[in-house]
Order: structure tokens, then C-alpha cells, then sequence
């Protein structure tokens, strides 16, 4: 088995007397910065002004450019949206890249596709949560945490993994366990992961089960809690013991149609295609489209950003949530539209 890194196998003293610069404070920013300054870290936050920035002063950091915040920190970690990160880098941060510095990124994307080149005198590593940023705080608060991937691309001062260690251990994930991987591998099986299973696939597949039964004259509120709100239930129960323990749990006949149905949903046709889409990531194809897209101000995105939301499935979703308050919260975090 792999190596897995607990808080024991950590020495956090690496970060004593460092600053660190949290840049940018968004979904993983907020949560990097909190657990960190809980645990004793140096944290400036480096921002340009906007609505981050009056957040992050609300919650008592020190707030700088980011610019400013890169010449104050020995650490600097990038938690900035992966599609403006080249940007800021050249503007911002290159230029405060003194020698024995880090540079630190909580995805490979910008650093496997050589969109952010760093000079070889500082330390380059990432520290990848393995989760969204609202856990990796919650998680934290709770005496928990997310685990995380660690991997060192460049190691100019010889304690690029002492310190990704560390930064893991503070932020709370080496309380749930630290693997070390490399950026090519963190690139592309997170890319694939949110392509294939939990991000792409899994909405194709509600999506697909919802349609079936509304085509079929069922109500869309039936389809709904079918197909979108009891999935959360079953990963719950994978989540905590696998798929072993989700069937011990669901009915025998639930069971039995899992057995007979789910290779005819998941067919080697379904298995080529996802061969296919890791081989565009790890060809590069994903990455330049996603490039070029953002260079072209997402025409494409924007269109079926647009159309996703007005999927019925969506539609008869935020109907039911509205009387769901235990479920409301991303509507009241502004994150989801109201029931229209
Ligand atoms: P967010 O989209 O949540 O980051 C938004 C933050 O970036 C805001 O504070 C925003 O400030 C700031 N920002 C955006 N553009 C600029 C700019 N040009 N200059 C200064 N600040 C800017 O990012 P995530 O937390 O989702 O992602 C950060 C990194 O973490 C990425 O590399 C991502 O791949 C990785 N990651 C993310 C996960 C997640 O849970 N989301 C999981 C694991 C890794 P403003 O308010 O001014 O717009
Ligand atoms: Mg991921
Ligand atoms: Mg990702």
C-alpha cells in the first residue's frame, strides 16, 4: 500500500518564523487561510479589490495585493480560479520569486500544462485537498479533515516535501491522510475524476434517469427525489463503508437490480469512452480547449451554463428544495437562483 502521512509522521516546525500568502480567497482560499491561522501560521492574504477583499478583512486577516502579499510571504500559494492564474503569476507574483521561496498550488493544471513556468531557484509543490473548500473549514472546525495530495515538481532548497507536509498537517488534512503523488498524476486523474465520474458523469446519468421516468408520463417531482435527491443518501452510505455497506444497507432487491442493471448502464462502450477522455487529458487536448475557451470569453460555457439551468430536473428541484430549509443552504449562500 501507499504511503500515508498522519499528523504523527509530520514535523510542522518547518513553518515557524514563515509567512504564508493565502492568494485569492474564494472556496479553498477561505479554508486555507482559517485553518492555517488556527493552527499558529503566519497568514497574509493577497487579493485584488473587490468583494473578497472587504470578506477577508471581516475575518480579521491582513489583506494586501497581491503583489505585496507575494514579497511578505516565504510561501506563496496560489488559490486563485486555475484559468486566471498565468495572469497573476506574471503580473504579480514572478516578480517577488526570490530565491528559496515556494510556490504552491492546490491543483497541477497551470504547472503540467506549462502555463505557469517558474524560475528553478524556489521550491515548487502542491498541497491538493481532496474535497471542496466549504469541507476542507467545516471539517477542520470539527477536529476533522479533508484528506490531500502532496507532490513536489521542484525542490530548489531541499525541504519542498517537509514543507508540503506541513502545510497539509496545518490545514488539517494530514488528520484524514497525506499521499504523495506527482503533478502529472494530480492533473490528470482529478481532471478525469471530475469528468468522467463525479462531475460529468454523474449529472449525465441523473439527468438521463430523470428524463426516462418523466418521458414515461411519471411526475417530475417523483423522477426528482428518485434520481437526484436520494443519491446523496446512497454516497453517503459508500462514503462510509464503501459499496459493501451501501448494499447491506438498500433492500435485496434493490441489491439484485444493481447486479443486473449496472452493466447495462456502464457498458465496455461507456468504459471506451472514458478511455478516450483520459487520453484527451493526458494528450493535452482537454487542457487547450479549456484555454483557448477562456481566452474567447467562454462562448461555449456561458451557452450550456445557460441551458443547464433550465432543465426541468433544475426547475422541479428548486421547487422541492424551497420546502426542504435543511437542504437550503446553497440557495441562502446566494450560490443557487430561487424557484422561478
Ligand atoms: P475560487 O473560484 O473559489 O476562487 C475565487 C477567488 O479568487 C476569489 O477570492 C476571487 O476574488 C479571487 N480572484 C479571482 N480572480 C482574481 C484576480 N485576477 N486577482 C485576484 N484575485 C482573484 O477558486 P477555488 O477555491 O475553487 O480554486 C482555487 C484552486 O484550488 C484551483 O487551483 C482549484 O483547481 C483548486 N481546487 C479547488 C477545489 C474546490 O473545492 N473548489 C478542490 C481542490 C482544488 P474576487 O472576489 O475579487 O473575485
Ligand atoms: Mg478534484
Ligand atoms: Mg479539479
Amino acid at each position: 500500500m501507499a504511503k500515508v502521512y498522519y499528523n504523527g509522521d509530520v514535523n510542522e516546525n518547518v513553518l515557524k518564523g514563515k509567512t504564508v500568502a493565502i492568494i485569492g480567497y474564494g472556496s479553498q482560499g477561505h479554508a486555507h487561510a482559517q485553518n492555517l491561522r488556527e493552527s499558529g501560521v503566519d497568514v497574509v492574504v493577497g487579493l485584488r479589490a473587490g468583494s473578497s477583499w472587504e470578506k477577508a478583512k471581516e475575518d480579521g486577516f491582513q489583506v494586501e495585493t497581491v503583489q505585496d502579499a507575494a514579497a511578505k510571504a516565504e510561501i506563496i500559494m496560489i488559490l486563485l480560479p486555475d484559468e486566471h492564474q498565468p495572469k497573476v503569476y506574471k503580473e504579480a507574483i514572478e516578480p517577488e520569486l526570490s530565491a528559496g521561496k515556494s510556490l504552491v498550488f492546490a491543483h497541477g493544471f497551470n504547472i503540467h500544462f506549462n502555463q505557469i513556468v517558474p524560475p528553478s531557484h524556489v521550491d515548487v509543490f502542491l498541497v491538493a485537498p481532496k474535497g471542496p473548500g466549504h469541507l476542507v473549514r467545516r471539517t477542520y472546525t470539527e477536529g476533522a479533515g479533508v484528506p490531500a495530495l502532496i507532490a513536489v515538481y521542484q525542490d530548489a532548497t531541499g525541504e519542498a516535501k517537509d514543507y508540503a507536509l506541513a502545510y497539509a498537517k496545518e490545514i488539517g488534512a494530514a488528520r484524514a491522510g497525506v499521499l504523495e503523488t506527482t503533478f502529472k498524476e494530480e492533473t490528470e486523474t482529478d481532471l478525469f475524476g471530475e469528468q468522467a465520474v463525479l462531475c460529468g458523469g454523474t449529472s449525465a446519468l441523473v439527468k438521463a434517469g430523470f428524463e426516462t421516468l418523466v418521458d414515461a408520463g411519471y411526475q417530475p417531482e417523483v423522477a426528482y427525489f428518485e434520481c437526484l435527491h436520494e443519491l446523496k443518501l446512497i454516497v453517503d452510505l459508500m462514503y462510509e463503508g464503501g459499496l459493501e455497506y451501501m448494499r447491506y444497507s438498500i433492500s435485496d432487491t434493490a441489491q439484485w437490480g444493481d447486479f443486473q442493471a449496472g452493466s447495462r448502464i456502464v457498458t465496455d462502450q461507456t468504459k471506451a469512452e472514458m478511455r478516450a477522455i483520459l487520453t484527451d487529458i493526458q494528450k493535452g487536448t482537454f487542457a487547450k480547449g479549456w484555454i483557448l475557451e477562456n481566452q474567447l470569453n467562454r462562448p461555449e460555457f456561458n451557452a450550456i451554463n445557460e441551458a443547464e439551468k433550465n432543465h426541468p430536473l433544475e426547475k422541479v428541484g428548486r421547487e422541492l428544495r424551497e420546502m426542504m430549509p435543511f437542504v437550503k443552504a446553497a440557495k441562502q449562500k446566494g450560490v443557487v437562483t430561487s424557484a422561478k
